[in-house]
C-alpha cells in the first residue's frame, strides 16, 4: 500500500499530522512533508486515517494492485 499526496495543494491545517506525525510530517511552515511513501507493515489503519482526516482530499491511498481506494470518486 502507497500514500501518494498532491502537496502543492496542501493547505496546512494539519489534520493528517493529528493522526499520525510520523507518517505525515509537516514542514516548519505546518504543511505536509512529503509527496508520498510506502506505508509500513501494521501502519495501514493509521495511513488511511490520516487519508480520511485531510479536508482538501489530497492524500491518495494506492492499494497493491494500484487502485486508489481513497478518496472516492466522484459521482459522474
Ligand atoms: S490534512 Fe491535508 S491539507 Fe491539511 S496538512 Fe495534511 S495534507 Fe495538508
Amino acid at each position: 500500500m502507497r500514500i501518494r499526496i498532491e502537496k502543492a495543494a496542501c493547505v496546512g491545517n494539519a489534520r493528517c499530522a493529528a493522526v499520525s506525525k510520523e507518517l505525515f510530517p509537516l514542514n516548519e511552515d505546518g504543511y505536509i512533508d512529503t509527496d508520498g511513501f510506502d506505508v509500513p507493515e501494521g501502519m495501514e489503519k493509521l495511513a488511511r486515517n490520516g487519508a480520511r482526516a485531510c479536508p482538501e482530499r489530497i492524500i491518495y491511498v494506492e492499494e497493491d494492485d494500484g487502485t486508489i481506494s481513497w478518496p472516492p470518486k466522484k459521482p459522474a
